[in-house]
């Protein structure tokens, strides 16, 4: 029986509350708070049955957050507002002694660039204090790191190749849209893409490397090599890891709007004068695009995200991969939202009840993959997300 404050209240936000909600036993009493508080009201009224209480929160301001955490006392704060917010909660998180979890790791709103270093730095604090931080819990990062614990578990002496496959062959009917904010998604996929070799990192042009890999039950799908950053935590946490990609599918007319938008300076996130007034191109851009968690509705099509690893097991050469196929209009029926929403939200209410179960647990700042997977992937079929694996067979991505 435990208090959970959940901050944030988009397309992640509406699937975590829906799901903590669903789970009295573990999560008795549930508070959502954002910046727009009418978006937490409209969540907690689509709940029913004064299950979630709601309040008005600037997760910028860490006083603001101090004073909510201090008035309604929760064991712990789930994080789904964006990466910006995240050393603002953990900081009041830190003064109050809360228990943290996020799903995306920090980046300075001026600079598209995410590391861990900064979150990393409060590992001490967080120790000192005898409090949990959980970091990167949603499906990638998240699911993706505890599926790669898992294999080196059950299945491994040493892991050596890890390749995480990310498709959405969804169609949601819309010219261009992203399925998570806008301005996170946009920033993440213009970058310059990165995977680890041979113990250092190898840049390439942004979606310069790109090929079809076959996903079960899709077919094949163009997909393009991009740094993740949970290749950050988990070439640290398996140190025998030669090399670590990333993949993710994008269609081709994706691909081409994007390609228009950064040409026109859409994507950029320095300040252009307009009218008397400094807007940020990509802010803009953000407001003018479809609302991710409004796509839901009439959303056709899977998602599948695995790890695909090689390595050796007694001597020998093996194989492994591990998936989940989401469906988009199951997620809507069950949580009126679209599956990549939905494989975040879901795995961030269950990394909560592994912390609040006593399961995963340890003061500092830990990567999922740092914990025990078993008990966490016992429960992701049991909550929307059941997956399947593959033992010794040739592995699309190496096909
Ligand atoms: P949305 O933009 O839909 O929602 C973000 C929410 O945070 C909004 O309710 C927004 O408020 C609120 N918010 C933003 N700034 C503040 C602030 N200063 N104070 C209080 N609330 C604030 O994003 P998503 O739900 O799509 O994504 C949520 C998070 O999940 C992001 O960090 C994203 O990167 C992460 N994510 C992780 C994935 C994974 O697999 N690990 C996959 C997909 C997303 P307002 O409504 O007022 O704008």
């Amino acid at each position: 029986m435990s208090k959970v404050l959940i901050i944030g209240a988009g397309g992640v936000g509406n699937v975590v509350t829906r799901k903590c909600a669903s789970v009295p036993e573990v999560f008795s009493d549930i508070m959502l708070a954002s910046r727009t508080v009418e978006k937490c009201d409209k969540i907690a009224a689509g709940i029913g049955g004064d299950r979630v209480r709601t309040a008005k929160v600037d997760a910028d301001n860490v006083d603001e957050l101090v004073a909510l955490i201090e008035k309604f006392k929760p064991e712990m704060v789930i994080n789904v507002a964006l990466p910006y917010q995240d050393l603002t909660i953990m900081e009041a998180c830190l003064k109050t002694k809360t228990h943290y979890l996020d799903t995306a790791n920090y980046e300075p709103m001026d600079e598209a660039k995410f590391e861990y270093k900064w979150q990393w730095a409060y590992h001490d604090r967080y120790k000192e204090a005898g409090i949990t931080a959980v970091l990167g819990c949603g499906f990638d990062p998240g699911v993706t790191g505890v599926f790669t614990a898992y294999a080196a578990k059950h299945y491994f002496d040493e892991i050596h190749y890890l390749d995480i496959v990310d498709c959405n062959a969804g169609d949601h009917g819309k010219y261009f849209a992203t399925n998570f904010n806008p301005e996170i998604n946009i920033r993440e996929i213009t970058q310059k893409g990165k995977y680890w070799e041979n113990g250092k990192w190898i840049e390439t042009r942004p979606l310069g490397i790109q090929k079809p890999i076959e996903y079960p039950g899709i077919g094949k799908k163009e997909s393009y090599l991009l740094y993740h950053e949970e290749l950050e935590s988990l070439v640290k946490h398996f140190p025998t890891l030669k090399r670590a990609r990333f993949w993710m599918t994008f269609g081709e007319r994706y691909i081409t709007a994007l390609n228009v938008l950064q040409e026109v300076g859409l994507t950029s996130i320095k300040p252009v004068n307009f009218k008397g007034t400094d807007i940020v191109p990509l802010e803009f851009l953000k407001a003018v695009l479809p609302d991710p968690s409004s796509l839901g509705q009439g959303y056709k099509g899977q998602t599948s995200i695995g790890c695909q690893v090689r390595g050796v097991k007694d001597g020998k050469r093996r194989t492994y991969y591990v998936w989940n196929n989401c469906d988009h209009e199951e997620a809507f029926r069950d949580a009126n939202a679209q599956a990549v929403s939905y494989t975040t939200g879901v795995p961030a209410m269950i990394g909560a009840m592994m912390m609040l179960a006593g399961k995963w647990k340890g003061a500092g700042v830990f990567n999922v993959e740092q914990f025990d997977p078993d008990p966490f992937m016992e429960k992701l079929p049991k909550y929307g997300l059941p997956w399947h694996e593959q033992v010794d067979k040739p592995l699309p991505v190496e096909k």
